[in-house]
């Protein structure tokens, strides 16, 4: 990066640096590179760090490190956690332990979120547990239980906070923190620091150093973002299918506004001959779990995503992102199409909009400060005319005005009704088929399909 230091200058752990090397972690990001020292000199940070610019690390490397020191007095309790807005981020932060904690196995780590069974996790806090990742739902189930006591915090770090307060768990985090030491660190993560986040952020930390992390990354420089014009959903299905196909998608994510929508597409692909699986809300954590795993091998070459769900997923292997329908919440656009282009590489986002989206586009391009290129595909031409986008500058929207995925599909859901998360049969979308020739819908797919080999195409 372009700070040329290396990691030796954060004073880390020799076993953290070695555990660094073999990840091939030669230089550290933007990110790390502004947070670690001011984390090591006991000041609480609030940094706008978008996923995607190796801000995990930024917190993990220096709480890791603080654990490799001894605490005054001896406790099994944890001294550092990390709150996650779901299940998928803090799955996600605990891999990225694993990975950096490799050689200290001294550090007992515990994580624990909701939509899976208590014992296990129980049993993970009733030993020693110095480390403890949590979504803020189960921690305070647990807190009201009793059953978790975090009176030996020194560290509390809130990840993807802007999403946290959209989530609506404002509440839940400000009990937690009231269970914590108040002479405790703390560190914030958000896309952004504007709005709410900076007020509720001001009641947690005291005097914070705010960090504002300008890298490529940040600003999406290594993603492509394609604007697609499209004239309603018969015509976004097709120009789907079509890009798809192509042959420099290896892994896409398609986001849809709601988790029915995201059902019925991925029975449309299936009958297509995509591999292909859903990943939302109402599905379990084993079935998301196993999902992602699917994924990040390669199994499944398409996953039809909702926001809260996609949250978190580092699969480095995603080269595409589609917004199949916009999202509504103009900060989900740049956590969507940050699912690509993990670590450097490069990736495309491509946006369907038809000419209603016209005010959102332009609020999207706004808020991010780049514009999309106009990609018109021969053979997928849009047949109504394009309405210039408004001139007028509307202010940028604040946080939390908008739920996650409570925009409205841009289709009617048709006759799908069972929800359910892998390889469902699709309704048909004004009764007829929009795959290419071949594409013709086929009878139901078999249950628990995720991974199904493509028929055709790539
Ligand atoms: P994050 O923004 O924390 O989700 O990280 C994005 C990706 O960057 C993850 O796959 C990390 O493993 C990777 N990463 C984090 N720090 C570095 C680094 N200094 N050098 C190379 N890759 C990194």
């Amino acid at each position: 990066m372009e700070q040329n230091v290396s990691f030796d200058k954060f004073n880390l752990h020799p076993k953290l640096l070695k555990a660094l090397s073999e990840a091939g972690y030669t230089e550290p990001t933007e990110v790390q590179f502004k947070t670690i020292m001011k984390v090591a000199e006991g000041l609480d940070i609030r940094a706008s760090a978008q996923t995607g610019t190796g801000k995990t690390a930024a917190f993990l490397l220096p709480a890791l490190n603080q654990l490799t020191k001894p605490q005054e007095k001896h406790s099994k309790l944890p001294r550092v956690l990390i709150l996650a807005p779901t299940r998928e981020l803090a799955i996600q932060i605990e891999s990225q332990v694993d990975k950096y904690a490799k050689y200290l196995p001294n550090i007992k780590k515990a994580c624990i979120y909701g939509g899976v069974p208590y014992h296990k996790q129980l049993r993970s806090l009733s030993r020693q547990c110095d480390l403890l990742i949590a979504t803020p739902g189960r921690l305070i189930d647990l807190l009201l239980q009793g059953k978790v006591n975090l009176s030996r915090i020194e560290m509390f770090v809130l990840d993807e906070a802007d999403r946290m307060l959209d989530m609506g768990f404002v509440e839940p985090v400000n009990q937690i923190a009231a269970a914590t030491p108040k002479k405790r660190q703390t560190l914030l993560f958000s896309a952004t620091l504007e709005g709410t986040v900076t007020q509720f952020s001001n009641q947690l930390m005291r005097d914070p150093v705010d960090i504002v992390v300008h890298g490529k990354q940040a600003k999406h420089e290594n993603i492509k973002q394609n604007l697609h014009y499209v004239d309603d959903i018969e015509h976004k299905n097709r120009l789907l299918d079509h890009l798809l196909a192509e042959d420099n998608v290896d892994n896409a994510i398609v986001f849809t506004s709601t988790k029915r929508h995201a059902d019925k597409l991925v029975g449309e692909l299936y009958d297509k001959g995509f591999s292909t699986a859903a990943l939302h809300g109402d599905m379990s954590q084993r079935q998301r779990t196993r999902t992602i795993a699917q994924l990040r091998s390669g199994k499944i070459k398409v996953l039809v995503a909702t926001d809260v769900a996609a949250r978190g997923i580092d699969v480095q292997s995603i080269t595409h992102v589609f917004n199949f329908d916009l999202p509504r919440n103009i900060e989900d656009y740049v956590h969507r199409i940050g699912r690509t282009g993990r670590a450097g590489a490069k990736g495309t986002a491509l946006s369907f909009a038809s000419n209603r989206d016209n005010v959102l586009v332009k609020k999207i391009q706004d808020f991010t400060g780049q514009k999309m290129d106009v990609v018109v595909v021969p053979g997928f031409e849009p047949s109504k005319k394009q309405r210039p986008a408004p001139s007028r500058q509307k202010p940028r929207p604040q946080f939390g005005n908008r739920k996650p995925g409570s925009g409205k599909p841009r289709s009617k859901p048709g006759s799908f009704s069972k929800p359910a998360g892998f390889g469902k049969s699709r309704g048909k979308p004004g009764g007829k088929p929009s795959g290419k020739p071949g594409g013709k819908p086929s009878a139901r797919p078999p249950r628990k399909q995720a991974g199904q080999q493509r028929r055709r195409g790539k």
